[in-house]
């Protein structure tokens, strides 16, 4: 059977890695999630974008919030506030099962894609879903106020100060997760795909894991993104403000450029005016807006497509 593999980030990698996953054969896609976001939180071991990744593809994720799990109780948080705790970061009560077990689990010594696994498979998920590494990476953000540990930035200084940069701490230590070099070798990928995730926090901290990149580089299946950029805006989040931050057009072609030679193809919607990048990835169309389940399967199943053709070229 042949495979994906997909490189995503939170909600906006969730999204596409859904479609993928819903119109793909059970275990043909795998999803590498970054895990620079994550952190130790009240005690807890908190990896923000492998679980929204989980709860997406278990149906289970909050639509409203874009974080977190549908249906949610606060009793925790409530309580915690009561006392004077720490409510800067909001953690559900069915959430906080999983931070818990997470926790224990890697105290008990067993390592993040093990738990990941464990979780998966409780979840009733059909994909693979990988942490980038099993060691900690922890992305920390230069800006107009000094590093700042990346959740200190996005959740309780909700990505105010001005970016300047990004390191990702302990990433020259880590190794990519076990199992995932052999998968690659033992199967035939139909694409390797970019999902439309935050290219520098998101992307940037999986590729800076030693021996991803070269990976990717490597394989020869088609290697094909998706813009998180539409019409110089980003869909949510602080991509374009990051951009424009750092002296960048807040456009597809920046979002091409930074991906430069790792990617065959960039994605960009059908509405996005976007020159033709000399000597760039080949620049494909598509409804890359989703709302509804639909709209991700739809994207999920042109990008296929695209990748099909790139292959056959
Ligand atoms: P985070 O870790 O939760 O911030 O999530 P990601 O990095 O995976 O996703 C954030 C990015 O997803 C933002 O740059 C958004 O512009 C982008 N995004 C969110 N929804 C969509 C969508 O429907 N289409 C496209 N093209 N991009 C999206």
């Amino acid at each position: 059977m042949a495979g994906v593999l997909a490189l995503s980030g939170g909600v906006g990698g969730a999204k596409l890695a859904l479609g993928l996953d819903r119109i793909l054969p059970a275990g043909a896609l795998t999803v590498l999630c970054n895990t620079g976001d994550d952190f130790e939180h009240l005690g807890l071991s908190i990896s923000p974008d492998i679980d929204t990744v989980l709860y997406t593809l278990a149906g289970i994720a909050n639509p409203q919030t874009g974080w977190g799990r549908a249906n949610e109780t606060w009793t925790f948080m409530a309580a915690l506030a009561d006392l004077g705790g720490d409510t800067w970061f909001r953690l559900g009560d069915a959430d906080l099962a999983v931070h818990i077990e997470r926790t224990r689990r890697l105290a008990a010594g067993d390592a993040l894609s093990v738990i990941t696994e464990h979780l998966r498979s409780h979840l009733g998920i059909r994909s693979t879903v990988l942490p980038m590494s099993d060691q900690p990476v922890r992305t920390q953000v230069e800006t107009s106020e000094g590093m700042l540990p990346f959740q200190q930035y996005f959740v309780k200084r909700q990505c105010e100060p001005a970016v300047r940069g990004f390191r990702f701490d302990g990433a020259s230590e880590a190794t990519p997760p076990p199992g995932l070099s052999q998968w690659l070798a033992d199967t035939p990928l139909e694409a390797i795909i970019v999902c439309p995730s935050n290219p520098f926090i998101s992307i940037d901290p999986i590729l800076a894991v030693p021996g991803l990149r070269r990976m990717i580089l490597d394989h020869s299946a088609p290697v094909i993104a998706v813009s998180p950029v539409i019409q110089g805006r980003a869909v949510k989040g602080p991509t374009a403000k990051m951009m424009s931050e750092l002296g960048l057009a807040v456009t597809s072609t920046t979002v091409a450029a930074h991906y430069g030679e790792l990617i065959d193809a960039l994605v960009v919607d059908h509405s996005d005016d976007i020159e033709p990048i000399r000597n760039g990835p080949t620049v494909l169309r598509a409804a890359t807006l989703m709302h509804s389940q639909k709209d991700k399967c739809d994207l999920a199943q042109t990008i296929l497509t695209y990748a099909r053709n790139l292959r056959t070229r």
